[in-house]
């Protein structure tokens, strides 16, 4: 199963729910060994929350803040253009 092709882990990505993708993270989540862990922020009006996930996740993500997503992981650190 290929991790990286799939075009919700681009940088720029906004699924339905207005979750923008940030960046990759420069760690990996220990809980999905074979998932990397995204940096995502909520579009939403005047919201603009980023927070992790996984990038299994990142098509149907919603918002911890203001969409009462599932808690997200702390907002990552990105990794400087590895794309
Ligand atoms: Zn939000």
């Amino acid at each position: 199963m290929s991790r990286s092709e799939s075009p919700t882990t681009r940088p720029g990505y906004l699924n339905r729910n207005k979750q923008r993708v940030i960046g990759k993270a420069a760690w990996v989540d220990s809980n999905a060994p074979n998932q990397n862990t995204y940096k995502l922020r909520c579009e939403r009006h005047a919201c603009g929350f980023e927070y992790g996930a996984d990038g299994i996740d990142i098509h149907k993500r919603k918002c911890p803040r203001c969409q009462d997503g599932k808690p997200g992981q702390p907002a990552p650190e990105t990794l400087p253009a590895l794309f």
